[in-house]
């Protein structure tokens, strides 16, 4: 990927925070600072991120796209009614890609698995 100063903008903002926000969200965050910047650049330079495998791309039910700075493995917790994302470590079950893998034969390359429910913040709301 070329080098381009905007690009490093996104991902900067991306990393600077941890909610896993859409594009619209990362575009209100970034035009703090950078107000010359397009909502379609953003678009473009996530999607490109994402692609190239810098970042990772996940849809919440309502088909919107989260970004997440973190490509490490974690599955995805998202509340019903908030929308907020939380991360939860994958460590409490044991490898699915290996499973997978010794019970089919089958290689995983990726997987995202998202967990949809309400979190502690809306249950006592
Ligand atoms: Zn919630
Ligand atoms: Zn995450």
């Amino acid at each position: 990927m070329k080098y381009s100063k905007q690009r490093e903008l996104i991902l900067q903002a991306l990393h600077d925070t941890t909610v896993h926000p859409t594009a619209e969200q990362l575009y209100a965050m970034i035009r703090v600072t950078e107000p010359t910047i397009s909502l379609a650049t953003v678009y473009r330079n996530l999607n490109l991120l994402a692609e190239n495998g810098i970042i990772k791309k996940f849809s919440d039910k309502n088909g919107i796209f989260h970004f997440d700075h973190c490509t490490h493995n974690h599955f995805h917790f998202i509340c019903s009614k908030c929308n907020r994302v939380h991360d939860i470590s994958y460590t409490f079950t044991p490898d699915p890609a290996a499973a997978i893998s010794a019970q089919t034969g089958l290689e995983v390359e990726s997987y995202d698995i998202l967990f949809h429910g309400i979190c502690s913040n809306c249950k006592t709301n």
